[in-house]
């Protein structure tokens, strides 16, 4: 068996480690994920793995051991000196042992950008998880004051899958009780294309008078390509900027003139942030992402880029 560290072999492969998380997950590579953010792989895997991206195996750094490691920490405990507080359920977490190997070391507090707002730190979250107050996690302010911006999990030494047991929590608080106007946003997506309901014939001639405007800023003949077949990019836009901050996008656009770059924004489905992720709606997630990606078939794009 060969233990190797995630960060690692991300980088020989090329992919972003959450894609290794993924193809785990998914049965793809088999591995077993342990501690310190490493992967325990057969050297059979390996080596087919090195093989299908052409790695030479001899220039990493690897750790062999014999047989098969424990992955949680394993605490013998009597039934009697144990105190119930929460019934704990595989709803937040992919087992419900999982949070065990949790340290209670803070490091994902200590990372986390929105530590200390209104007393949430991912740290806490884990634990009412682990603890199975399921109920009061999904009820508190907490999941939803986090960015899901990640630096928790790059912090954790035990690679505690902060993200998606945070973006469960949310998928699991009733529907009108998301917070702000982030589900009407979603509902508007799926039934208008985005999340503003900003009307197809609007929006195009909205990018023609923008684009009138940047030729007359210094940029002669510029005009917003609209459907264009076989651009590069597919460009997709914040809907709060043809709706409150048109102006923002001729940063965007000058940048692409300047540069001589070949670029679309589709008429329809052009919506670059999906409040499903948000809001731990899956089902609106992949809905709105499968459109996006049915626009780089239409147009046959080659890059998708998202504003954020
Ligand atoms: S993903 Fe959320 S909990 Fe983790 S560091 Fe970012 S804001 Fe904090
Ligand atoms: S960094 Fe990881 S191990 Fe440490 S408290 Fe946070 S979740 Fe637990």
């Amino acid at each position: 068996m060969i233990v190797i560290r995630i960060g690692q072999l991300a980088d020989q492969l090329g992919v972003h480690r959450n894609t290794i998380r993924n193809w785990v997950k998914s049965g793809k590579l088999p591995a077993r994920s342990m501690s310190g953010k490493r992967y325990l792989i057969t050297e059979a895997e390996f080596g087919k793995l090195c093989q299908e991206f052409g790695i030479d195996r001899s220039s990493l750094k690897l750790k062999y051991v014999p047989g098969a490691p424990v992955t949680t920490r394993e605490v013998g405990v009597l039934e009697e000196n144990v105190r119930p507080i929460g019934r704990r359920s595989e709803r937040l977490l992919d087992t419900s042992q999982w949070g065990d190997v949790c340290l209670t070391c803070g490091s994902c507090a200590s990372a986390c950008p929105v530590s200390g707002v209104d007393g949430f730190d991912p740290r806490k979250a884990v634990r009412m998880a682990v603890l199975g107050l399921d109920e009061q996690l999904v009820a508190s302010q907490w999941p939803w004051k986090c960015t899901l911006c990640g630096k928790c999990e790059e912090a954790c030494p035990m690679n505690v899958e902060i993200v998606a047991l945070l973006h469960r929590v949310r998928g699991l608080r009733e529907r009108s009780r998301v917070p702000g106007p982030l589900h009407k946003g979603v509902l508007m997506c799926l039934e208008k294309g985005n999340n503003l309901g900003i009307p197809r014939n609007d929006f195009v001639s909205l990018l023609n008078e923008v684009s009138r405007e940047l030729h007359d800023e210094g940029c002669p003949g510029f005009a917003a390509p609209v459907d264009v077949e076989g651009a590069n990019l597919l460009v997709t836009i914040n809907s709060k900027e043809p709706f409150a901050e048109p102006d923002d996008m001729k940063y965007w656009w000058k940048i692409f003139h300047a540069a001589g770059e070949s670029w679309t924004i589709p008429s329809d489905y052009w919506e670059g942030v999906n409040w499903g992720l948000f809001t731990g709606d899956d089902e609106a997630l992949k809905t709105i992402v499968g459109r996006l990606v049915e626009n780089m078939h239409r147009l046959k794009c080659r890059t998708l880029l998202l504003p954020e």
